[in-house]
C-alpha cells in the first residue's frame, strides 16, 4: 500500500485517479484546506465535489477531523456515499431513510473520529442531538469543515428556497472558528448577495467561474404542435438516449410520459404527486440504466433532477416556459455533465407568455416580489424572442462577456427577421378599435386572441358579424400577413408589456406603453419562423454529420470497440453487485480511455484519468483480465 498523500494535488492523483485541477479548483481547495471560509459559484458539471473532497482529505489526514456536508438531497446520498466507498474514502450519510441501528452505527463511527466525510439534510442538522455530537467533536477540536452544497436554498428569492436552511446560521454561531465553504451552481447577483448575507459570508472568499457550458446546445422553438416536435427532436436527434422533459403540470407530466411511452419512447412521469416510493423507483431506473441498454426519458416537474448527477444526461427538453433564466439555466444544466455534446431544447409559444405573466399577477405575493418577478420573467422571455446568440445572452444575465458561441440555433441557422413595426401598429389599433366599439355600446371590450385575428385578417365569423366588427376600419388590413405570423407579433407584443391578457378569458387590453408602439416610435423585429426540420438538419450539418450525442467518447476502431463494450458488460456486473449506477464505478469515458490505451500492466492502467489508487487495487486485475481476453 502506497503511503497516503496528504497535500491536495498528491490526494487528487492518488484518490481520485485525475492528473490536474480544473478552474479553480486548487485555490477554492487550498484556501479551505487552509481554514478559510469560501462562497464557490460553479456550474453544474463544474467539479464542485472535489472542491470539499479534498480539503476534506487534507485535513482529516491532519488530525483535524470529520467535514460534514449539508445537502437537501437525501435521495442521493446513498449514491454519493457509495461512490466514496469505490474510492476508499470513509463517508457516511444520515437521513430519515436509515434504519435505527444503521444510524447509531454511523453516529459511532462520527464520533470515534473515524468518518472523512459525513453527509446530512439540514433538518437532521439543527435537531437537539446533532448538535450535541458536533459539540463533542467541536470540544475535541474533531470539526473539520462544513459544506454546504445547494447554498441558494438560502434565499427567499430564489426558486428553490428551503425553510431549514436559514437555520443554518447556527453553524457560524455555535462553531466559530470551523471553516465554512458555501456551493452553488445558480446565483445571480442577487441571490449571491442574499448567500453571503443569511450565511454570514461576509468574509469568506467568493470563486465565480464562467458559468458557460459550452457542449450544451441551446435550441429554442416556436411551439407549433409541441407533442409532435417534441417526437421529432426524440426520434431525428436522441434514439435511446436518457433525458429529462420538463412540463409545469402534474398531469402534463402524466399525460406526456404515457404518450410517449405509447409511441414506443421508454418514459416515466416525476412529480410531487407521485408516492414517494414510486418516485424513488423512477429515479433509480433514470440513474442506473446503462446507456448501452437504451437511456430513460424522465418526465417531470421541477419538483425532479436538483443534484442529479448522473453525467450521461444527453438532452433537457422543455415543454413549458421555465419562470426564470436561473430556473432554466439550472435545469438545462443537468445535460451533459460528462463534457460531451448534449442539448437543452425548449417549445415556447403565445401560451406560455400569457400564463406565466398571469401566475405573477394572480399570486398573493407582496408589490415588490412580483416587481422582481416580473423583471426576470422579462429577461427570459427576451431570450426566447432573441435572434442573436443564446449563449452570449444568458452568459450576460449572470454578468459575463462572450462573444458568439457557435453551438446554439441562432448560431448554426440565424433566423431571418422581418420588420414587424407596422404589423405591431395595426394589431395594437385593432384592439383600440374594439374598446371604442365597446363604448359606443356595441359589444364587449375586450376579445381573445383567436378573435383579433379573425378581424385582422379579414374573417367574417359569426362572433366578428355579430359584433359587427366586419364594419371596423381595421378589418381586414392584415390579410397579408398569416395567422402564425400574427401570433408572432401578439406574443412579442404581450412579451414586450404593450400588450396585457386579461380575466378567465384572456382579453386583450393595451398597457400604458402601447402608445409609443402605436405612434410607430417603438421598432419590433420578429424572427421568421423556420420550419423545425430543416432547422434541425441545417445544424446537424453544421455539427458534420454526427447526432448530437451519438458522439462516442472518443473515436475507437473496432478492436477497441470491442474491450470497450465487454468493459461495460464487466462495469455492469460490479454495479449491480455493490447495488450503483454504473457511472460510478467507472465513467464511459474512463472505460473508452482504458479501450484506446490497452495497458498491459497495473502501472499503464493506473496512469488512465479516473483509474485512483483504491480503484486500482480493487478492479486493477479484473480489468487487466477482461482486457487480455476481449484481445
Ligand atoms: P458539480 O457538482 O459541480 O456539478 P461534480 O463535482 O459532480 O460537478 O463533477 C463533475 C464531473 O467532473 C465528475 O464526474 C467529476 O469526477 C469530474 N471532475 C471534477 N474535477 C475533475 C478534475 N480535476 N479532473 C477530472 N475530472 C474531474
Ligand atoms: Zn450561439
Amino acid at each position: 500500500m502506497q503511503e497516503l498523500a496528504t497535500d491536495p494535488a498528491a490526494i487528487l492523483h492518488q484518490v481520485f485517479g485525475y492528473a490536474a485541477f480544473r478552474g479553480h479548483q486548487q485555490a477554492v481547495i487550498e484556501h479551505v484546506a487552509g481554514g478559510g471560509d469560501a462562497l464557490v459559484l460553479m456550474p453544474t458539471g463544474g467539479g464542485k465535489s472535489l472542491c470539499y473532497q479534498v480539503p476534506a482529505l487534507v485535513r482529516q489526514r491532519a488530525g483535524q477531523g470529520v467535514t460534514v456536508v449539508v445537502s437537501p438531497l437525501i435521495a442521493l446520498m446513498h449514491d454519493q456515499v457509495g461512490a466514496l466507498a469505490e474510492l476508499g474514502v470513509q463517508a457516511a450519510f444520515l437521513n430519515s431513510t436509515l434504519e435505527g441501528d444503521e444510524a447509531r452505527r454511523v453516529e459511532r463511527e462520527l464520533l470515534a473520529g473515524r468518518l472523512t466525510l459525513l453527509y446530512a439534510a439540514p433538518e437532521r442538522i439543527l435537531t437537539p442531538r446533532f448538535l450535541a455530537m458536533l459539540d463533542s467533536l467541536h470540544e475535541r477540536g474533531k470539526l473539520a469543515l462544513f459544506a454546504i452544497d445547494e447554498a441558494h436554498c438560502v434565499s427567499q428569492w430564489g426558486h428553490d428556497f428551503r425553510e431549514e436552511y436559514l437555520g443554518l446560521s447556527v453553524l457560524h454561531e455555535r462553531y466559530a472558528g470551523v471553516p465554512r465553504l458555501a456551493l452553488t451552481a445558480t446565483a445571480d447577483a442577487h441571490t449571491r448577495a442574499d448567500i453571503v448575507q443569511r450565511l454570514q459570508l461576509q468574509d469568506a472568499r467568493v470563486f465565480v467561474s464562467s458559468f458557460d457550458r459550452p457542449n450544451i446546445r441551446y435550441t429554442i422553438v416556436e411551439k407549433d404542435d409541441p407533442k409532435k416536435q417534441l417526437l421529432r427532436f426524440l426520434r431525428d436527434e436522441h434514439e435511446g438516449d436518457a433525458g429529462i422533459v420538463y412540463c409545469q403540470s402534474r398531469r402534463k407530466v402524466e399525460e406526456t410520459a404515457a404518450w410517449l411511452e405509447g409511441e414506443g419512447i421508454a418514459a416515466l412521469p416525476y412529480h410531487a404527486g407521485l408516492d414517494a416510493e414510486v418516485r424513488r423507483r423512477h429515479q433509480d431506473r433514470f440513474l442506473r440504466q446503462d446507456s448501452a441498454e437504451g437511456g430513460i426519458v424522465m418526465v417531470a416537474t421541477i419538483a425532479f433532477g436538483m443534484g442529479i448527477d448522473k453525467p450521461d444526461v444527453r438532452f433537457v427538453a422543455h415543454l413549458d416556459l421555465p419562470k426564470n433564466i436561473e430556473g432554466y439555466y439550472q435545469e438545462t444544466g443537468r445535460a451533459g455533465r460528462d463534457g460531451l455534446a448534449a442539448d437543452a431544447w425548449m417549445t415556447y409559444g403565445l401560451q406560455d407568455v400569457v400564463n406565466q405573466r398571469r401566475m405573477i399577477d394572480e399570486s398573493e405575493a407582496p408589490e415588490d416580489f412580483k416587481r422582481l418577478q416580473r423583471g426576470k420573467l422579462d429577461a427570459l422571455l427576451a431570450l426566447a424572442e432573441a435572434h442573436d446568440c443564446r449563449r452570449v445572452r444568458l452568459l450576460a444575465y449572470f454578468g459575463e462577456d462572450s462573444t458568439p458561441c457557435g453551438n446554439c440555433d441562432n448560431c448554426l441557422t440565424p433566423p431571418g427577421t422581418w420588420d414587424a413595426t407596422e404589423a405591431a401598429r395595426k394589431l395594437l389599433s385593432c384592439v383600440w378599435r374594439f374598446v371604442q366599439h365597446h363604448e359606443q355600446g356595441r359589444g364587449p371590450r375586450g376579445f381573445g386572441a383567436g378573435h383579433l385575428i379573425d378581424v385582422l385578417r379579414g374573417k367574417r365569423t359569426e362572433k366578428v358579424v355579430q359584433f359587427g366588427h366586419d364594419e371596423l376600419s381595421t378589418f381586414g388590413i392584415g390579410a397579408d400577413i398569416s395567422e402564425a405570423q400574427w401570433r408572432g407579433v401578439l406574443r412579442q407584443l404581450i412579451a414586450l408589456g404593450h400588450l396585457r391578457a386579461e380575466g378567465e378569458w384572456n382579453t386583450l387590453a393595451l398597457t400604458a406603453s402601447a402608445r409609443a408602439v402605436l405612434r410607430g416610435e417603438v421598432p419590433v423585429q420578429l424572427r421568421v419562423p423556420v420550419e423545425p426540420r430543416a432547422r434541425v438538419r441545417a445544424a446537424r450539418r453544421a455539427a458534420g454529420g454526427a447526432a448530437a450525442g451519438k458522439a462516442p467518447p472518443l473515436p475507437l476502431d473496432e478492436a477497441a470497440t470491442a474491450r470497450f463494450m465487454a468493459l461495460k458488460a464487466w462495469r455492469a456486473e460490479v454495479a449491480r453487485e455493490h447495488n450503483l449506477p454504473a457511472y460510478i464505478v467507472f465513467h464511459d469515458a474512463t472505460l473508452a480511455e482504458m479501450a484506446r490505451a490497452h495497458p498491459a500492466t497495473l502501472d499503464e492502467l493506473g496512469a488512465i484519468g479516473g483509474v485512483g489508487a483504491k480503484k486500482l487495487e480493487a478492479y486493477g486485475e479484473q480489468i487487466l483480465g477482461v482486457l487480455h481476453e476481449a484481445g
